[in-house]
């Protein structure tokens, strides 16, 4: 298939995906800017609730025939878009790079690890087998099966424009569901490309389709009774509405939403590793991860080396553009996003955080650009601590012991990953069981599990009872049904008491 060619506009639009078809209208435009230049390259139709509706019309027409396709042919299907999507993982992470700024190698792995997923959902065959009870009864036989929810929506961040999609559609459509995809509209193209690959890969018009929009379109799949099951990952607030909405109106939702994650270092740890580790993952894609580690919780004497070895690090940081192959850390996503991040910067040094490297002096000459950052002294009551800041700010809260650092991780509103760094078996055994976080690292800064293992954090990390992908994913985009079956022959007249085995 042709890459999309939507209507020349200057700047060019992006429309819609709905029964395989690109649809090139929208009820309002919106502005698609490239961060490292700073300049609006696209416009983005923003969908309304009738386009919405067009878009969860076609996917419950779809839905009878590809809930009744054999399971095997569902999974040929993946099979291909996972072949489709592994030769087009230069293209698409060029789509990332141009829409959200990280560095090409970072959107690289980003579209790696949303493939890894496609490899599990190939196995659906296997994950929908289900269970056989053979006699439960004289004559009798019980057997479970996992069944399609129905059309499900899937809302995702501008943050991983390829992974996250990733993480939903795969296992949706593998299950037998049809789907109806809101990506960010601040990075709109990735999700319709995933749509035209997976046409290509022979899904049929209708099983999945791309609204792009914003708070309209989302509330419009909402409010649409034959939407059965949302998939959200976002911020918090928002988490928060789309999960409570999306219960009132009677759909099983998961709602992934923000995080602050902390990561232990012990003194018996070896500082060198820590702190390759946590300037990774703190300014890795800019610190606009969930992932990310945004607080260095460093023991007792491991503060000072930590502190050094840190610093060390941050002066070497190439912050380019991230088609740049040198490039460490790109740009933030918008004009707004950016001061938000600085504001946040100013408001730690008037609360009497200790400003130890200031990424406002970067100067580059466009781009929506910030330095890396990092605060020391620190304390559990400031807003830089408290509040997801989701930038290249590092925040070093220093402890006086294990007990106090893991107390001061569980007492955060969030629970999406924590680490520890240690040599020590038996503090890293005591911090995996006792930290009330979702996703666990030791040793392992960015603990985001394999597709075949299911993501998800704790407390305000995620509303909802199931995790993302992997087996919980599976048991997300199902309903279970369980058939007890007699034949004639052991049928023995009618009986008014509650049934026990016979
Ligand atoms: P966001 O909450 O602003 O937007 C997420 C999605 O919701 C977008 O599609 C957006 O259009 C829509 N949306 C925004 N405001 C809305 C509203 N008021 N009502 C209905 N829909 C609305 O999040 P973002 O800024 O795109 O992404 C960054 C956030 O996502 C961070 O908080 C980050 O931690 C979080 N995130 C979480 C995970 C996770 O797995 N827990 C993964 C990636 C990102």
């Amino acid at each position: 298939m042709a890459r999309s060619a939507f209507p020349v506009a200057d700047p060019p639009r992006i429309g819609s995906w709905i029964d395989n078809e690109q649809v090139a209208d929208g009820d309002r435009w919106g502005p698609v800017f490239n961060p490292a230049v700073g300049e609006q390259v696209a416009q983005v139709g923003l969908a309304g609730e009738d386009q919405v509706r067009r878009a969860v019309g076609a996917a419950a027409r779809a839905l009878p025939a590809w809930a009744d396709t054999p399971v095997l042919k569902r999974a040929r299907v993946i099979f291909r878009l996972k072949e489709l999507v592994e030769q087009h993982v230069a293209e698409l992470a060029e789509i990332v790079t141009r829409e959200h700024g990280k560095v090409l190698s970072d959107a690289r792995g980003s579209v790696q690890r949303g493939l890894e997923v496609l490899e599990f959902a190939a196995g659906i065959p296997q994950l929908l087998k289900g269970e056989y009870s053979d006699q439960v009864g004289t004559g009798v036989d019980s057997y479970s099966l996992r069944q399609p929810l129905g059309v499900c929506a899937g809302i995702t961040p501008f943050n991983f424009p390829a992974m996250v999609p990733m993480w939903m559609f795969p296992m949706a459509v593998a299950c037998g569901n049809t789907f109806v995809l809101k990506p960010s509209e601040k990075v709109p193209s990735c999700s319709l490309r995933l749509a035209e690959l997976a046409a290509e890969a022979g899904l049929p018009p209708g099983v999945l389709n791309v609204v792009n929009g914003d708070r309209q379109a989302v509330d419009a799949l909402l409010g649409d009774p034959r939407v059965a099951g949302v998939s959200f990952v976002g911020s918090t607030p928002v988490a928060r509405h789309i999960y409570e909405t999306a219960s009132r109106n009677g759909k099983r939702v998961q709602a992934l939403g923000g995080a602050k994650n902390h990561m232990v270092v012990l003194p018996d740890a070896d500082m060198d590793q820590a702190a390759d580790a946590l300037v990774g993952a703190a300014y890795g894609s800019a610190g606009e991860r969930c992932m990310a580690v945004s607080v260095a919780v460093p023991v007792a004497e491991a503060a000072e080396p930590l502190r050094a070895a840190l610093l060390d690090r941050i002066a070497r940081i190439r912050v380019r553009a991230g088609t740049d192959p040198d490039a460490d850390m790109g740009p933030l996503i918008t004009a707004e996003h950016l001061a938000r991040v600085r504001g946040y910067i100013d408001q730690g040094v008037r609360e009497g955080a200790d400003l130890v490297v200031d990424g406002r002096s970067l100067e580059m000459p466009a781009g929506f650009f910030l330095g890396p950052s990092l605060f020391d002294h620190a304390t559990a009551g400031m807003r830089i601590y408290r509040e997801e800041i989701f930038g290249p700010v590092l925040t070093i809260v220093r402890a006086a012991s294990f007990e106090q650092a893991l107390a001061l991780v569980n007492g955060h509103e969030f629970g999406n990953g924590a680490a520890v760094f240690t040599r020590d078996g038996n503090a890293a055994r005591a911090f995996a069981r006792g930290v009330q976080a979702g996703m666990v690292g030791v040793n392992v800064p960015i603990p985001v599990p394999l597709a075949f293992h299911s993501f998800g954090g704790w407390k305000n990390s995620l509303f909802g009872d199931m995790h993302i992908y992997g087996p919980e994913g599976v048991r997300f985009y199902t309903r279970l049904k369980t058939v007890t079956a007699r034949w004639p022959e052991s049928v023995a007249g009618a009986d008014f008491s509650m049934p026990t085995m016979k």
